[in-house]
């Protein structure tokens, strides 16, 4: 058997696998238009164990598309702090202002589009599941299900190319009787049972449609070529005046984390010579980029840069501290009191 010529089979089997065994999500839980726009933003670029206690934290302060719109630009990215990628809270932000204002709501996918953030995917995923339109929604979960139950063995130079490639086929077979349950039973079968590494097919439900099962092949596809790791080093310093740390404010127009505060790169002060020292060493990687940042303990004569605050440490809770800036700092902290 196969999807191409059993589509209703697969449907079906596909259908029942998910009614039983999906994740109770808050946004599956409590399912409204909202939950399921805040938990697509989030879930961007974001494991969703990563973000399940941020969502829970988002809803008690603002419940719903109002609540968001006339929050302070501040409170809101406060609470997306540590997610990264911060455009997505602005873009967000400004979305929920657009969307209180306007007269006719926005119900087709081409109209989401027209909001702040939502692009193809986003726009197919909302108008599915909160809206019940026949959008079929293909992220690399559901490429990699797709590629596996048809044995695809096409090269992509990106995740963008194998998309582009495969949502014929996820509009082929798309329940259109309910997208919305369809398309989050393949991310779901996706993110639970077609894994990348070891899939595990001895349980999955639609073992039977599965060619790449037949083949042997399942680990092999997609064939998507991975880019190349570049290596980034920084030098941050860690400047302390009694109560107060020196910190770099991210100017306003800057495209990505305007308004937020990090440890200034060490070229950024004009340090003394002296008793400079290497305090803690960090790694962390962002889409291909592997990023180690080195922070030192020193002393400046002076700041080269206007965009360098002394903050009290009193204030630190109620300042955004970009990405893990706020564990560093925190943890920096308890070591040089
Ligand atoms: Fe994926 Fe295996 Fe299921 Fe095929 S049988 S869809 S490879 S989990």
């Amino acid at each position: 058997m196969n999807i191409g010529s059993n589509p209703r089979q697969f449907r079906k089997a596909l259908s029942a696998w998910y009614a039983a065994e999906h994740r109770p999500l808050p946004w599956r839980t409590q399912p409204s238009l909202y939950r399921t726009v805040v938990s697509e933003f989030m879930t961007q670029q974001t494991k969703i164990k990563t973000m399940l206690p941020y969502f829970d934290a988002w809803i008690q302060s603002f419940p719903d598309f109002d609540k968001l719109a006339k929050a302070a630009d501040e409170d809101v990215l406060k609470h997306w702090e540590g997610l990264g990628y911060y455009s997505r809270a602005r873009n967000l932000h400004k979305l929920a202002k657009i969307y209180i204002g306007l007269e006719t709501k926005p119900h087709s996918r081409e109209e989401w589009q027209q909001l702040p953030g939502v692009g193809p995917y986003t726009s197919a995923a909302i108008s599915s599941i909160a809206l019940g339109q026949a959008n079929a929604v293909v992220d690399g979960n559901v490429v990699r299900v797709l590629a596996r139950l048809k044995n695809d063995a096409r090269e992509f130079k990106n995740n963008s190319a194998a998309v582009k490639a495969f949502t014929a086929t996820a509009d082929y077979i798309l329940d259109e009787k309910n997208p919305g349950g369809h398309n989050q039973a393949m991310m779901e079968l996706g993110a639970t049972v077609c894994l990348k590494n070891k899939p595990l097919c001895a349980t999955c439900p639609v073992a039977r449609f599965c060619l790449a099962k037949e083949h042997g092949t399942q680990e092999e596809l997609p064939c998507i070529d991975s880019k190349t790791i570049v290596n980034v080093e920084i030098d941050r310093a860690w400047v302390r005046k009694g109560n107060h740390l020196l910190l770099h404010h991210i100017s306003e127009s800057s495209t990505q984390l305007a308004g937020q505060y990090e440890l200034p790169e060490l070229k950024m002060i004009s340090e003394t010579k002296s008793n400079k020292r290497l305090l803690s060493s960090q790694s962390r990687s962002i889409t291909h980029h592997r990023i180690k940042e080195h922070i030192f303990k020193c002393t400046t004569k002076g700041k080269k840069d206007d965009l360098l605050e002394w903050v009290p440490l009193g204030r630190l809770d109620r300042i955004t501290l970009s990405g893990p800036h706020r564990r560093w700092v925190r943890d920096l902290l308890k070591i040089d009191n």
